[in-house]
């Protein structure tokens, strides 16, 4: 049994045409990040 995973570590891989790219560390699971529960970024900013 593998218990859901919220996702809630992740990497980024690339980035590409403007979208993120992550994989989660818990699952091995690639996906966008747009498809990620919305996150706080607007103090990420560089
Ligand atoms: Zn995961």
């Amino acid at each position: 049994m593998q218990p859901a995973c919220e996702h809630t570590r992740t990497q980024v891989l690339a980035r590409r045409n403007g979208v993120d790219y992550v994989e989660c560390l818990d699952c091995r699971q690639i996906f966008e990040a747009e498809d990620l529960e919305p996150v706080k970024t607007e103090e990420e900013e560089e």
